[in-house]
């Protein structure tokens, strides 16, 4: 279990510009904070998208089942990770002091049926509170069956969500990063006069497989990704972080503590940027080439940034009358949050407020700038508060995560998922077509004249009300 001391670490941010403000990095937890996602659960979260490995979450079922497979990351190959594996401690379990038992079983079971090139044990609270020695059993488990077994000591009570995806970077840096070195490049995808550079993308998940969209554009450009935290990645990949010239933190500060650790102990630079919409596309793409600091590389970005650009631009027009003067009402966090804004002015749209209250002071100084001063931040993002503006500024879509979605449906208004539930992926050139189409295709839907009008029911004694109802009652 970690002590004060280990959480305060933690806590402890000094690459996040939240640790100014005061001297935690992540805000404290309150009582009830776990119902927003537990440190567990961010812990949890955070690594699942690496997909050949087992992930054992040691506690009462209902952990597991909390967290498991909520985010759409997508794998190009295995699907272990979509396996959920528990070791499901009833009170039998904690009375007779057999839980670690089963834990160093559960491994055993795992590693035996799947066969896989690492075993991550999530700690959760309860056995955090009876005082299970994670480490020591995830040790002997390793030297019995000769297969990594990481723990990832993240019990519920340590914090929020934001810390669990922090302490799951920990556990990556100390236990998995620098123990291989990676593969030497095939001789098939050389290319004669191109050097390739190898780098990182940390906190990219792969949501809908969007990642895909950007992969293609880095293979062109001679840019070998070594690994993803954690989109698709294998756990093979996740050990040769360290070699990695530069670093890219993408779309989200969650495992800021990564990058910043990557630096300290390798010296490898980073940045922090988006693939969302064009211009932060091709921004990201310039950052790579800027600390890469190879003229030729530079020249190639300079060279497919203008194709893309170009060819983007002709493909989002027809889209972008059909959009043009349409009203939306953002509730997205962090980056996102101006990240997507961009994306849709873009698109000509007109962006009447956005939900902030996840967004840094970074963040809202971005927004200031894209949307004027007079921008409309809501920190108060509850569904009244949203319904509300909707209301008053006569919003055409909410563009927000899926826990919003009933609130907009309800109220009858397009809605569009932008969070990590979402079925569509968004990134890179290609997918700022995708959202463009969707966005049309759902504002256009046909559903919402529907059921905005009145009930058929409800119609009797009107014109249309009898025409209906001779409808229903002629013979068939
Ligand atoms: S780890 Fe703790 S807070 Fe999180 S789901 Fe389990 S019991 Fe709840």
């Amino acid at each position: 279990m970690k002590s004060h001391k280990d959480i305060a670490e933690i806590l402890d941010e000094p690459a996040c510009e939240h640790n100014k403000k005061s001297k935690s990095g992540c805000s404290k937890p309150s009582p009830g904070a776990s119902a927003g996602g537990c440190a567990f659960d961010g812990a949890q979260i955070a690594l699942l998208p690496i997909v050949d490995v087992a992930h054992i979450v040691h506690g009462p079922i209902a952990c597991a089942g909390s967290s498991w497979d909520n985010r759409g990351t997508r794998s190009s190959g295995a699907t272990l990770y979509r396996m959920g594996m528990t070791t499901d401690l009833t009170e039998q379990d904690i009375i007779m002091g057999r839980s670690e038992k089963r834990l160093f079983h559960a491994i055993k079971q795992a590693v035996e049926t799947y066969a896989p090139p690492a075993v991550f044990v999530y700690n959760t609270c309860v056995p955090a509170l009876i005082g299970d020695d994670l480490d020591a059993v995830c040790k002997a488990a390793a030297e019995r069956f000769g297969v990594p077994v990481v723990p990832v000591d993240s019990a519920g009570f340590y914090g929020t969500k934001n810390m669990g995806n922090r302490i799951a970077g920990d556990a990556m840096v100390k236990y998995v990063v620098g123990t291989r070195d990676p593969d030497p490049l095939p001789a098939s995808v050389q290319r004669p006069g191109i050097k390739v550079h190898d780098v990182n993308l940390i906190g990219e998940y792969n949501i809908a497989g969007e990642f895909w969209h950007v992969l293609p554009l880095l293979d062109e450009l001679g840019l070998r990704i070594l690994c993803t935290l954690s989109g698709d990645a294998r756990f093979r990949e996740v050990q040769t972080m360290h070699r990695a010239e530069v670093n890219m933190m993408v779309c989200s500060k969650a495992m800021l503590n990564v990058a910043r650790k990557l630096e300290k102990q390798f010296g490898t630079p980073w940045f922090e940027g988006s693939f969302y919409g064009i211009s932060d596309t091709s921004q990201a793409l310039r950052d790579f080439a800027r600390l890469i600091g190879d003229p030729a590389l530079s020249a190639r970005t300079e060279a497919l940034i203008a194709r893309e650009e170009s060819r983007i631009v002709v493909a989002l027009e027809p889209w972008k009358a059909r959009l043009k003067g349409k009203r939306v009402l953002l509730n997205t966090g962090g980056v996102k949050s101006w990240s997507v804004v961009s994306a849709l002015q873009d698109l000509g749209m007109v962006v009447v407020a956005t939900g902030t209250k996840k967004s840094t002071e970074e963040d809202k100084a971005r927004i200031r700038e894209l949307m004027g001063e007079e921008a409309l931040m809501l920190d108060d993002v509850s569904p009244k508060k949203l319904l509300q503006v909707v209301k008053d500024y006569q919003c055409d879509i909410l563009i927000a995560g899926g826990r919003n979605l009933y609130t907009a449906l309800k109220a009858r208004l397009p809605f569009l998922d932008i969070n990590q539930e979402r079925e569509f992926g968004y990134a890179g050139y290609t997918g700022m077509l995708e959202l463009v189409r969707q966005l049309a295709l759902t504002i256009e839907s046909p559903v919402w004249e529907a059921v905005r009008a009145p009930a058929p029911w409800r119609l009797q004694g009107t014109a249309r009300g009898e025409a209906m109802d001779e409808q229903r009652l002629r013979p068939a």
